[in-house]
């Protein structure tokens, strides 16, 4: 027997969280009963469970490395009508959503999934998953202000943890500085933040690294599936 919520998520209905937000608007169904609290455990090979009314599909899980353009939202869908992650997975018949998320106007790295269990285990503040990111920041920061985003920065939110920082790319005819930042949390808008602290606003943003993945090999807009081996090294 499995909690509910672990069953739905499992079947890619949503992160396990959503999943309990589902139960408790009772919208979940159980053997043809409303079910609203939540610990309620069930047999997913014998027990009937619908949502909205609507069985659930016994997924396969699907994990995919997807390298998001900038000016595409993070999430399935969008009040504004602007083009989301999901548009470009309509080849695949699994419904797979974000783990995590990048800005708008964040380009690179992005991890999609059905598996919900492992979406929250990715996306818990414990599991310090390092996320590696090119920025391209306005003029040029000075040694100090670097040292202030290794050692730790105060934002609107709280301290930042140390983050590993070092020069790129140093334009001075652009007066643009690319900066290789690594950080160990995932917070909004994170690494705009801690520059925008050290007054050096970021110009571009592209994550190159989540973890052991790396960006490189997968066009923008395109995507290709984790090895195996990958889901584990992630777990
Ligand atoms: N930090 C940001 O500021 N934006 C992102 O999209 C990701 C990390």
């Amino acid at each position: 027997m499995e909690r509910l919520q672990k069953v739905l998520a499992e079947a890619g209905i949503a992160s396990r969280r959503k999943c309990e937000e589902l139960i408790t608007a009772g919208r979940v169904e159980v053997n043809d009963r409303v079910v609203t609290v939540l610990g309620v455990k069930v047999d997913p090979a014998q027990d009937s469970i619908k949502v909205d009314g609507r069985p659930i599909k016994r997924e396969s899980k699907v994990y995919v490395l997807f390298n998001k353009p900038k000016g595409v939202i993070t999430s399935a869908q969008d009040p504004e009508g602007r083009k989301t992650v999901t548009d470009f997975f309509k080849n695949l018949k699994e419904r797979i959503y974000p783990i995590g998320r990048l800005d708008y106007d964040t380009e690179g790295l992005l991890l999609l999934t059905n598996d919900g269990e492992f979406a929250h285990l990715l996306t818990h503040p414990k599991h310090h998953v390092p996320r590696t990111y090119l920025a391209t920041v306005k003029g040029v920061p000075h040694g100090t202000a670097l040292d202030k985003l290794r050692t730790g920065i105060k934002l609107e939110d709280g301290m930042t943890a140390p983050a590993e920082v070092e020069y790129h790319d140093i334009d001075p005819q652009t007066n643009e500085t690319v900066v290789k930042i690594t950080i160990f949390e995932g917070r909004n808008r994170q690494v705009r933040r801690m520059f925008d602290a050290i007054h050096h606003p970021v110009i571009k943003l592209k994550r190159v690294q989540f973890g052991p993945l790396q960006l490189s090999g997968v066009p923008r807009g395109k995507y290709r599936h984790l090895t195996p081996q990958e889901v584990r090294e992630l777990r």
